[in-house]
């Protein structure tokens, strides 16, 4: 039997993950669970309580397991949590998925239909108030995403049965792989965050994908780039590369093509906001001297404009807040559209991302608020005012933190602290104690 699901700690074949999501199902309706975290790696067990949770009507919170503890908040709006590591037992409503396997006897479920106003998950960002912002999006909202995802030509045409991962499944990009392969039975290899320092080993799973598709960060291929031997001879079955999440420089696309002659590339671009990706442009080797598009305008997941300079999204792909912020979020007699922060243009029948509107950036595909660091330096005892710049563009994009304190803590200690209360992506390379802030006239801090 064909192995679907191929991790580092394990694979499942289409039977054992329709038993071990059967009992995961069994044991949250039992418990008339609405609300399930995930504590997401990538082992085989997370991926079948992922589509336990879809078959049972859970909303289910990927949540990254290297969060750091001051931003588990959001286990707590979980009804359980669900875990395949020893590390996080203790609490009552910590579920271990080994116990639950072992012990359910799976419910006889089907897989829903992806159009109702359902919750389907919710994922958490980067937010400007120091804490992590919650996006609610529904089994209609991932309908949306499917059905024109499906339809995108490089897709349609190729009808991928194997399928590689990078992404990481509390990061909104993996929802195209991880809904395609649960919806039609592609064959799915995850690459575990691990693997990326490690190239003997993560070539050798890339080589063992035998994808067919390959989804991506712009910034993930352009590390794999840096090795000469990722190329066709790694992946020959390899057709279609999908990219999402920040720019893809022509360069990279350009090194891309030389290396995988007739692989066909797929820029896409969308918000968690919108269910993943709304928009996608099929490169062509002759594009790569300018700037890339994003779109055609010709197939989009709902309606997608470009208003004042800033692109606006309508449609069944529009999602939600979790609680009362809207942030980018309109509604006009009835008709719901989220601004997306993002300048953009369009040329020719195609959509141009043309930066942000506000300070938000991207670093290794990461989302990342500069207010979100901020605030959470001023945590910091001694810490009184913060200010984060960054410099550099795409993958060289860096963070620097400028404090004023107390005098009581030097940058050494700060960061020492900041891991308690930041990702390691969100900890700025630079911290510098200053006497005094730069401030506007308005009595506002500057930035860099
Ligand atoms: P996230 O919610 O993490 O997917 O981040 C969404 C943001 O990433 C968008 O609002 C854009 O600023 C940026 N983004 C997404 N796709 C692209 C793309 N293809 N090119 C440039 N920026 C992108």
């Amino acid at each position: 039997m064909n192995d679907i699901y191929i991790s580092g700690s394990g694979t499942l074949t289409q039977p054992q993950l329709e038993h071990y999501s059967g009992s995961v199902a069994a044991y949250l309706t039992a418990r008339k669970v609405r609300i399930a975290a995930v504590i997401a790696g990538k082992s085989p067990l997370v991926y079948a309580a992922i589509r336990g949770c879809i078959m049972s009507g859970v909303c289910y919170i990927p949540v990254d397991e290297a969060l750091p503890e001051q931003r588990r908040e959001v286990l707590s709006e979980a009804e359980v949590v669900l875990y395949d590591s020893g590390e996080f037992h203790g609490e009552p409503w910590y579920t271990d998925l080994r116990e639950v396997v072992r012990r359910e006897s799976p419910a006889e479920a089907e897989m829903p239909l992806l159009c109702s106003d359902r919750p389907a998950y919710r994922i958490y960002t980067s937010g400007t108030t120091g804490s992590p912002k919650g996006i609610e999006v529904t089994l209609g909202n991932v309908g949306s995403f499917l059905r024109w995802f499906m339809t995108i030509p490089a897709i349609a045409e190729v009808k991928p049965r194997r399928v590689l991962n990078q992404a990481m499944f509390s990061f909104d990009l993996s929802v195209a792989e991880l809904y395609y392969s649960l919806f039609t039975g592609a064959a799915l290899t995850v690459i575990e965050r691990g693997l990326w320092q490690d190239f003997p080993r993560l070539f050798q799973r890339i080589k063992d994908s035998r994808a067919e598709l390959a989804v991506f960060t712009p910034a993930f291929a352009e590390l794999c780039l840096c090795d000469s031997s990722f190329s066709r001879e790694l992946l020959p079955e390899l057709r279609v590369f999908f990219f999402c999440g920040e720019v893809l420089k022509p360069e990279v696309a350009a090194k891309l093509f030389r290396r995988f002659p007739r692989v066909r590339i797929v820029n896409a671009y969308g918000p968690t906001e919108c269910c993943c990706a709304v928009t996608a442009a099929e490169i062509t080797p002759d594009m790569t001297e300018q700037s890339l598009p994003v779109g055609d305008m010709s197939h989009t997941a709902g309606e997608v404009r470009v208003e004042n300079g800033e692109i606006v999204i309508y449609g069944g792909s529009v999602a939600r807040y979790v609680g009362a912020e809207q942030g980018g979020f309109r509604s006009v007699n009835g008709v719901r559209r989220f601004h997306t922060g993002d300048s953009g243009y369009i040329e020719g029948g195609r959509l141009y991302f043309a930066g942000r509107l506000d300070r938000q950036v991207k670093i290794m595909g990461y989302r990342i608020e500069p207010e979100d660091i901020e605030n959470n330096l001023l945590k910091i005892p001694g810490v009184l005012q913060a200010a984060v710049s960054v410099s550099g563009r795409g993958s060289r994009s860096s963070l620097s933190a400028e404090v004023r304190t107390d005098g009581s803590v030097t940058p050494e200690n700060i960061r020492r602290e900041l891991p308690r209360f930041l990702p390691k992506h969100m900890i700025p390379g630079r911290i510098t104690v200053a006497e005094v802030l730069p401030m506007s006239a308005s009595g506002k801090l500057k930035r860099g």
